[in-house]
């Protein structure tokens, strides 16, 4: 079995043949990765632009104390006068300066007389004057390739006039949960051997938190043609298969051998994890399976651990999950010599984190409500032994 950072140093180091990439309308890229720098073509402002209300003059007629407004320069419109000695131009919020003039005085700072105004509180040389280029200059890199697009990056882009951009395509995720005793959602129960699938809603609302495209295709029964046709048709029409459940040691569990069959490179089977230990990764060219194991709570962790950096991979963007360093408000019993991922309650108390165990139960991997609260995971490698309170742990932030 591996040791989990090198299962990690794995998916790190994949290399990606090629990566999709497509155009979208602007406002359909949020949450989508550039796949093109974004470069200006122009400077903002293009032109000197008042940056307040007020009068546009020669900083050095301000010593006459008293100017004729010889015309009147709205925003939107191309100053067809200049300032000449001795004048202003009454200019506002966004209008371009005219020639002759570099200072803008506000209107608080004076007092208009009929034509005229008078200089109340003089301003430095350049007031109130948005220099070209201030915002941005024309050949400026403003936002990298493999950037996230959130609303600040629309906002840029809007100004650059970017009306369709090139992000790199969000993986199709096929969901696949195996177990003969599951019931989908809605489906009644006929024998008490059943048990509700969890699994693949899981699944599905982690691929679409962590941007990625889920393809539900609910539960199928452990039958190995049946898994077999089940997952060469769910690879046809996706990026990424990931199933649960048959990654184990027991007589029925056929998604191991399914993804062997199927021609499957496999990257690494049986990881020192606690939880999750029987995952599955498998690769054919860009296309990837991975068996998860059939347990709530291990299908979750390694579908964090595993799923959501490969999404992140394919479409050439960063690790979403972050580690931050935290203190123990209650002793953490490590119970296998394995790297653990344990459920614990995340708080922040001026500037730091703490970490408590309240209301998670110890037992087995099916305790999915241990997910529930302020969760996220408390991460311990293979070497490290029980700490008690006040010591620093790792913790996995899940948003
Ligand atoms: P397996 O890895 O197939 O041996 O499954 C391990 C355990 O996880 C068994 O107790 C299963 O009943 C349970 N399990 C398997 N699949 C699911 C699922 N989709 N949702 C919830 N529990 C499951
Ligand atoms: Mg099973």
């Amino acid at each position: 079995m591996l040791h989990f950072e090198e299962s990690m140093q794995i998916i790190e180091n994949l290399h990606i043949d090629h990566y999709k990439t497509k155009k979208l309308y602007l406002l359909e890229s949020l949450g989508y990765v550039l796949a093109e720098d974004i470069v200006a073509d122009h400077n903002s402002p293009a032109y000197p632009t008042s940056a307040m209300d007020g009068y546009a003059l020669r900083h050095e007629d301000m010593a006459m104390g008293r100017l004729k407004i010889a015309s009147i320069n709205p925003a939107g419109s191309t100053p067809q006068d200049e300032v000449i000695g001795g004048t202003c131009i009454k200019t506002f919020t966004g209008s371009l300066m005219p020639k002759g003039a570099d200072t803008l005085i506000p209107i608080e700072n004076v007092e208009v007389d009929g034509d005229e105004i008078i200089i109340k509180e003089p301003v430095p040389q350049g007031f109130s004057v948005r220099e070209v280029g201030e915002n941005y200059a024309k050949g400026q890199k403003l936002i990298a390739k493999g950037t996230k697009i959130d609303f600040p990056q629309i906002g840029v882009m809007s100004s650059l006039n970017v009306v369709s951009v090139l992000v790199y395509e969000k993986p199709t995720v096929s969901i696949l949960s195996t177990g003969s005793e599951l019931l989908e959602l809605g489906e009644p129960q006929t024998h008490p051997g059943q048990i509700r699938s969890s699994n693949n809603y899981i699944l599905e609302a982690i691929v679409k938190k962590y941007d990625g495209i889920p393809m539900q295709l609910g539960c199928i029964k452990d039958d190995k043609a049946s898994i077999m046709q089940a997952v060469s048709d769910a690879m046809a029409q996706s990026d990424i298969v990931v199933t649960t459940g048959g990654v184990s040691v027991g007589d029925f569990d056929f998604v191991k051998d399914v993804i062997r069959e199927l021609g499957y490179e496999v990257l690494f089977k049986g990881v020192r994890l606690k939880p999750g230990q029987h995952i599955m990764v498998a690769r054919k060219g860009d296309k990837f399976i991975l068996g998860l194991p059939g347990f709530a709570y291990s299908s979750t962790v390694t579908a964090l651990l595993y799923l959501v950096p490969l999404i992140a991979k394919l479409q050439h963007g960063k690790m979403p999950l972050r580690q931050v360093k935290a203190k123990l408000k209650e002793p953490f019993v490590k119970r296998a010599k394995k790297a653990e991922f344990t459920a614990c309650n995340l708080s922040l108390m001026q500037g730091e984190y703490y970490v408590d165990f309240k209301d998670k139960k110890v037992g087995s991997s099916a305790i999915l409500t241990n997910m529930l609260g302020s969760v996220a995971l408390l991460v311990t490698s293979e070497d490290e032994n029980s700490k008690e309170v006040g010591d620093e742990v790792t913790v996995l932030l899940l948003d």
